[in-house]
């Protein structure tokens, strides 16, 4: 049986993965799980699936879980320490990255270096401070096996072909539920109208993510640092209807796609197993009954995030990781209605332009650019959102 811990096993990734937990016995077992604020939902997975250890990042909140689980076997901690002590556990095989934004980089890095193997679905540390968490994983001969769809498409169309024969990697994105808005319509677009995602069901801030499409401009960045290719190799095509995952052309031409309904838990379920495949009670593709895929090119104009993405990475150092967290910062402004959508892009751009990049070589450098570029955003946040205040 292999150890499972899943830091944010409440989320959409996580019940996802114990779904999957759920329909084979006996080859997995669940020894912790973490979440930040959902005590209900933590209780109610603690009693189905008995881990050991459990962490909530809110004090209070695992102050509560520890009242409702009196009598249980479950360990409850809680904090950054407690997510750090339930990703490292010493019995675990495999921890499933599954917390939403910066806050995964902590306990997934102090994962890696502890040796355990990582099925990467929380992109945020990998934009963050990809070379760092290569570097530590290679050190500790560690595997991250990619769970976001698009990855996991680029990883399958990999298996079997040589790293040095690969010309291209070509991301799909669905262009979100605003692809077709004018920048006028997208002014007044409600956190409702963005949350309706075509596709996929996921939490709010990816969902969010993908409607300004800084979604594909973070998978860029994720693509570069899991698989070392130079950002220079990663194009991305709009295809609105999410079937083909991704593509990987090679140098005679040869293109290798992945292809399937758009389902998070084929990657996850890939990574959890692999090398082995699972039988998945879910529909299968039918492209006759689809009939028709299309494709064009991404609109940097009306989509200037994808292209912020680019430029962090070309930049370097800190810079992605302040493009991740101005980010952070602005969408959950926008689903606090305190800026409109439009001001997602142009708080971003603004800390990104008021930073200077420097190199990260600890985990403190990349925590130190995010805590900068938080507070950095939080300011221009409360000018945009207070019209008559004066700009500093
Ligand atoms: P979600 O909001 O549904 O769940 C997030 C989980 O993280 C919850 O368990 C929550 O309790 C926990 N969490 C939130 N803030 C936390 C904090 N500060 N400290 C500790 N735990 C915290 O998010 P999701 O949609 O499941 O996405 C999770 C990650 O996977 C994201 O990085 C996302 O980009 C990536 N991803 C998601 C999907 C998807 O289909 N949902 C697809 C590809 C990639
Ligand atoms: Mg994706």
């Amino acid at each position: 049986m292999k150890k499972i811990v899943i830091l944010g096993s409440t989320g959409s990734i996580g019940t996802s993965t114990l779904d999957i937990v759920s329909k084979f016995p006996g080859k997995f077992e669940v020894i912790g799980l973490t979440a930040g604020t959902n005590v209900d939902k933590l209780e109610e997975q603690v009693r189905t699936f008995s881990p050991a250890m459990v962490a909530m990042s809110d004090a209070v909140a695992a102050q509560q879980l520890r009242a409702q689980c009196q009598g249980l076997r479950t360990k409850v901690v809680s904090g950054a320490a407690g997510l750090v002590e339930t990703a490292t556990m010493p019995a675990a095989d495999l921890v499933i990255s599954a917390i939403v934004g910066g806050a995964g980089l902590l306990p997934t890095l102090a994962a890696i270096k502890a040796g355990k193997s990582i099925a990467l679905a929380n992109k945020e540390p990998m934009v963050m401070a990809g070379r760092l968490m290569q570097d530590e994983a290679r050190k500790a001969h560690v595997r991250i096996f990619p769970v976001d769809s698009e990855h996991s498409a680029l990883f399958q169309s990999m298996e079997g072909h040589r790293a040095v024969d690969i010309r291209r990697l070509i991301l799909t994105a669905s262009g979100g539920p605003l692809w077709n808005m004018t920048t006028e319509q997208m002014k007044d677009v409600t956190p409702e109208q963005a949350l309706q995602h075509p596709n996929w069901k996921m939490g709010p801030k990816i969902t969010i993510d993908s409607a300004t499409l800084m979604n594909k401009g973070l998978e860029v960045v994720e693509a570069r640092w899991l698989f070392d290719i130079p950002a220079s190799q990663i194009e991305v095509l709009i295809h609105r209807e999410s079937i083909i995952h991704s593509l990987v052309e090679y140098s005679d031409r040869s293109v290798i796609a992945q292809l399937g309904l758009p389902d998070m838990r084929t990657p996850i379920a890939y990574a959890m197993n692999y090398p082995e495949r699972v039988p998945l009670d879910l529909p299968s593709l039918n492209l006759a009954e689809i009939g028709q895929l299309n494709f064009c090119e991404p609109d940097h104009e009306r989509f200037p995030c994808l292209r912020l993405g680019y430029e962090a990475l070309k930049t370097g150092g800190t810079m992605p990781a302040v493009l991740n967290a101005a980010n952070e910062v602005a969408v959950q402004a926008f689903l606090n209605r305190k800026i409109g959508f439009l001001s997602i892009a142009a708080t971003i751009r603004r800390t990104m332009d008021a930073h200077v990049s420097a190199e990260i070589l600890t985990l403190e450098d990349a925590l130190q650019a995010d805590t900068w570029a938080r507070g950095y955003a939080t300011k221009i946040i409360e000018v945009l959102s207070t019209p008559s205040a004066v700009v500093h």
